[in-house]
């Protein structure tokens, strides 16, 4: 079913318990937690709890999570003392997705770059 847990995805198990994560919060719906090879000095995962192969699918599905995965966002960087970062949803292999589970990345810490790479 749609949005059911999936035996084979990475995240849906750091959801479960099943494989650790330095998870910095946690909400009803999302789970925050860094990501294991950080692209910058604050690289945090903000994650739904349901599963969705990315964040357009989300969005469609429950709208109401997708919100809530922005707005964990903007708190975890204010937690981390941010006031400039950026949130990254990457959709497709071809632009750098490799977990099919929706996933937004936090980045901040440094200077960013535009256009992105
Ligand atoms: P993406 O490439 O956009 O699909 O992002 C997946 C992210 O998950 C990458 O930045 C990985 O470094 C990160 N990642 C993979 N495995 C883990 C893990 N066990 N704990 C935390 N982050 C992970
Ligand atoms: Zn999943």
């Amino acid at each position: 079913m749609v949005g059911e847990p999936q035996d084979d995805c990475l995240f849906c198990k750091i959801v479960a318990g099943q494989i650790p994560a330095d998870v910095v919060q946690e909400t009803e719906t999302t789970v925050a937690f860094r990501d294991i090879n950080p692209q910058a000095p604050t690289h945090i995962l903000v994650i739904p709890k349901v599963h969705h192969r990315d964040a357009a699918a989300l969005a469609a599905a429950e709208p109401g999570i997708a919100a809530d995965i922005l707005r964990e966002a903007g708190q975890v960087a204010a937690e981390e003392k941010l006031d400039s970062y950026r949130i990254v949803f990457n959709t497709g292999s071809g632009a750098g997705q490799t977990v099919f589970h929706a996933h937004a990345h936090l980045l901040g810490g440094r200077g960013m770059q535009w256009p992105p790479g």
